[in-house]
């Protein structure tokens, strides 16, 4: 009697033990003790279960990676996609110059670094003198190459540190850090000089004026204490440079009309 108690108990009780360490998540666990033919089938069914248990959770695995991996490559397509449209947004489509929207987030950031260092600031506004006249003779579409040559030679004049944006139409800005009121103006001559080599280089059709450039300069600290006071500045002492005879520099505190 106590054999055949042995014979069945025992079994069991592996089988017991296989079922508790299944439910523990040990799916590598299987029933493997041969005894009584009913305990040998129930051992088989739970060995089948792990099995499929096994299965599921290697698929599951699989698709979890999977997923990862999907979302990893999402979030990276979608960081270049912004990095792009960033680009495009603070980019003139023309000449490939910064726009006048980067102009005005570095501006801000400039003068808040020029408040806190002490290093001076300039902003040269320039607008090209008979752009209008150039394009109605020699085409708009030659207007706008040479509104790209422009652009080409002011970053070979602009220091790397300086930033040249197409402020919109034929008009120019260049934010010029660290530069004293006597050094602006000297940048802002070397910018009116690159415009006019830019037109030296262009087809002249007959009867047409040479285009130059007039360009009006303003400074903090002095002119204003923040970006919209320095470009309104700036763009006075342009206005004054056009009235003046254009072909000019102004710096605005001698602008006064
Ligand atoms: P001023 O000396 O007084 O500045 O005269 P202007 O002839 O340069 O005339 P103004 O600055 O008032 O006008 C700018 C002209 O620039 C008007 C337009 O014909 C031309 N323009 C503006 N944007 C573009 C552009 O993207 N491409 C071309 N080709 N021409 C443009
Ligand atoms: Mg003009």
């Amino acid at each position: 009697a106590l054999y055949l108690a042995r014979r069945v108990t025992q079994p069991l009780d592996k089988l017991q033990d296989t079922v508790n360490r299944l439910g523990r998540g040990e799916l590598d666990a299987r029933h493997t003790m041969r005894g009584p033919q009913e305990v040998d089938q129930l051992g088989q069914v739970i060995n089948l279960i792990a099995d499929q248990l096994e299965l599921a959770r290697d698929e599951l695995a699989r698709e979890k990676k999977d997923v990862t991996q999907r979302v990893t490559g999402r979030t990276r397509e979608l960081q270049q996609a912004n990095r792009l449209l960033m680009d495009i947004a603070n980019r003139d489509a023309l000449t490939g110059l910064a726009n006048r929207r980067r102009l005005e987030l570095e501006l801000e950031r400039h003068i808040s670094l020029s408040k806190r260092t002490g290093v001076p600031l300039a902003v040269v506004m320039m607008d090209l003198d008979k752009f209008k006249q150039y394009n109605d003779t020699a085409g708009h579409l030659a207007g706008d190459t040479l509104l790209q040559n422009v652009a080409h030679n002011l970053r070979g004049r602009a220091r790397s540190t300086d930033i040249v944006v197409r402020w919109g139409g034929d008009e120019f800005c260049i934010l010029v850090p660290g530069t004293s009121q006597e050094g602006a103006v000297a940048a802002a001559q070397g910018f009116v000089d690159a415009v006019v080599l830019a037109a030296e280089n262009s087809p002249l059709p007959e009867g047409t004026q040479l285009v130059g450039a007039s360009a009006g300069v303003a400074c903090y600290p002095g002119d204003g204490d923040d970006g919209t006071a320095l470009i309104s500045r700036a763009d006075e002492a342009l206005y004054h440079a056009k009235e003046t005879g254009r072909g000019r520099v102004v710096r605005r505190p001698q602008a006064t009309v």
